[in-house]
């Protein structure tokens, strides 16, 4: 969760909203990949930290299933990053702040717990969420 808040201040420099992704192996001790908001430095309405992360953890493994895979980020995913979540058949997912007004892993939605769906990767909730919120609060106060 640390380097997923390290990612996280990256996404400030392009503009965009701090929330920072890594995907760790399924041993748990190397990061396969990294990846921070950058909608606004691309101009790609699916850039999210999460998405960006995944991309890159399969191109990484050869392999888009991630199996036995976590993914770590600091705000709880949105409807599309939980799809994609779900798709990528990663057994983890662990997030920081909750999203009361967007989220999909608890929150609003449970999409990745959904019984009706394939996979269900396993949830952790809050792991530095203070932290994660923090960045959040501050980037939007600033504007
Ligand atoms: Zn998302």
């Amino acid at each position: 969760m640390r380097l997923a808040l390290v990612e996280a201040g990256r996404a400030v420099r392009g503009g965009d909203v701090p929330v920072g992704a890594v995907v760790l192996s399924p041993d748990g001790t190397t990061v396969l990949a990294a990846g921070h908001n950058e909608r606004e430095a691309t101009g790609d309405p699916t850039a999210h930290a999460e998405v960006l992360a995944l991309r890159r953890a399969a191109a990484a493994l050869g392999e888009w299933r991630l199996t036995g895979c976590t993914l770590v980020v600091t705000l709880e995913p949105c409807t599309m990053c939980a799809g994609a979540l779900v798709q990528s058949r990663v057994d983890r997912v662990v997030y920081g702040a909750r999203d009361e007004k967007a989220g999909a892993a608890g929150s609003l939605w449970d999409v990745v717990r959904d019984r009706r769906l394939n996979h269900r990767p396993e949830v952790v909730e809050g792991v530095l969420a203070d932290e994660s919120a923090r960045l959040l609060t501050d980037f939007f106060r600033t504007r």
